[in-house]
């Protein structure tokens, strides 16, 4: 949630060997929110709430980042290349202010950049993250089966209605599919939390991180050939609809998690 490209790449590879470990920097960062294993169920969904808005954790985040992907020391050359060009942008937001004597480039530059960088990120991530594995858990199935009961796929859509005559309840049902499709799915899951990737077949790409079998680029089909041509996926692979759901069910499984699963 807050590593620098050069951290996550490095910490990628341990991810996928031990996930939900120790030291597993999107599962300390939930921590680091509140959101750790063994408290009351209904206490996660206000934790989210103060993780998403809480300005104390909003600024952690955002000092987080700022030291850890925008230090001189690292990329030099690219800090610079940053800073001079929002510097540059502030500037002429400001001096076009004063010239217009109106606030309004001003809100433009934070409404297109300071707010998207810091706030948009923090909320995004937080909601990314939750969902994304089955956090702090701790398996007692061997093998693969303990492995993949951590990480589901997360399909960002409703189910389609069943199919059935035209009538007017069916015709109801898929008119709200498709109005909760493009104006919340596709705009707050696809467009917001997940962005456009492979990333909600997660158990694919973990069961073939390579790529090898799984064609990520058509992640939504190369899921379901697996399904057909994988025993062992059939028999492991699991998935959740809709955001909320996902983010439901991992509070579930926090809630069941023993407070002692707070590492
Ligand atoms: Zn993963």
């Amino acid at each position: 949630m807050t590593q620098s490209l050069a951290e996550y790449r490095a910490d990628h590879a341990v991810h996928h060997a031990s996930l939900t470990m120790d030291d597993d920097p999107d599962q300390k960062d939930l921590g680091r929110l509140g959101i750790v294993p063994g408290l009351p169920r209904q206490e996660y969904p206000r934790r989210l709430v103060r993780a998403l808005v809480s300005p104390r954790l909003i600024a952690h985040t955002v000092a987080r980042r700022i030291s850890r992907n925008f230090a001189p020391r690292r990329r030099p050359l690219r800090t610079a290349c940053f800073a001079g060009f929002q510097a540059l942008l502030l500037l002429f937001a400001v001096g076009w202010s004063l010239r217009v004597d109106g606030p309004a480039p001003l809100i433009a530059w934070a409404v297109s950049w300071a707010l998207p960088l810091t706030i948009g990120h923090h909320m995004s991530m937080v909601l990314y993250a939750l969902g994304l594995h089955a956090w702090f858990k701790e398996s007692e199935e061997p093998g693969w089966s303990g492995y993949a009961e951590k990480t589901g796929a997360r399909f960002f859509v409703d189910r389609t209605p069943d199919p059935a005559p035209w009538t007017p309840t069916h015709l109801r049902a898929w008119a709200r599919w498709w109005i909760r499709f493009m104006f919340w799915h596709l705009v707050v899951g696809r467009f917001f939390v997940i962005g456009l990737t492979d990333n909600g077949c997660h158990d694919a790409h973990h069961a073939d991180p390579a790529g090898r079998r799984f064609d990520w680029a058509n992640a939504a089909y190369a899921r379901a050939d697996m399904l057909d041509g994988s025993p062992l996926a059939r028999a492991h692979f699991w998935h959740t609809w809709t955001l909320g759901e996902a983010i439901a069910q991992n509070f579930d499984q926090l809630a069941q998690e023993a407070r002692g699963g707070v590492r």
